[in-house]
């Protein structure tokens, strides 16, 4: 059993290294990323949608070239564990996802997902043992095409300076950058 170029216990161990300690939900996480690559063509130049910014992220930076930092990974909050390899080109991809009716038949990994216990009842080690047996098989699978939005993200073009904060900014978004025009809220 493999995910991607790691056998299980050297992904487990560079889960830890990454994030400080061996992550369920970052495990699984390598488990989609690896199921969606298994069923795109060699070659393609990929982008990743994740839904969630738990731990799906770091499966995605950990096993792809896709990062927050260099643009191709984009992440959406809309709360689904979920994850979509595309085309970075047309926007054709893969999107992984977890079957909750799957999930039935590993009763540990069901309590972890929906949080049907706090954390400190749950058995951390039947849930590893769990996650290790049934790989991929929580998971199901559809092709997608993203919305246009997330293909071929527009370059932002030249930057001006803010004539009232008086830092650099993206002139296509106004006469003004959009935290001082009020466009988007990032403190109180
Ligand atoms: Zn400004």
């Amino acid at each position: 059993m493999k995910i991607r170029n790691y056998t299980f216990q050297e992904f487990a161990d560079r889960v830890k290294e990454f994030h400080g300690y061996e992550a369920p939900g970052i495990i699984v996480g390598g488990f989609m990323v690896d199921l969606a690559y298994g069923h795109l063509p060699e070659g393609w130049l990929l982008d990743a949608l994740s839904e969630t910014p738990k731990c799906l992220p770091d499966a995605i930076q950990l096993l792809t070239p896709c990062t927050v930092g260099n643009g191709w990974l984009t992440v959406v909050n809309v709360g689904r564990f979920a994850l979509t390899l595309y085309n970075k080109e047309n926007g054709e991809g893969v999107r992984v996802f977890i079957d909750a009716a799957k999930l039935e038949a590993w009763s540990e990994l069901k309590t972890w997902f929906f949080k049907l216990k706090p954390k400190k009842e749950q058995d951390r080690d039947l849930l590893a043992a769990q996650i290790k047996e049934a790989g991929n098989r929580i998971c199901g699978m559809q092709t997608v095409k993203v919305a246009d939005r997330f293909i071929k993200k527009r370059a932002r073009g030249l930057l001006g300076v803010c004539p009232r904060c008086r830092e650099g900014y993206p002139i296509a978004d106004g006469p003004s950058c959009l935290a001082c025009s009020g466009k988007e809220n990032l403190f109180q």
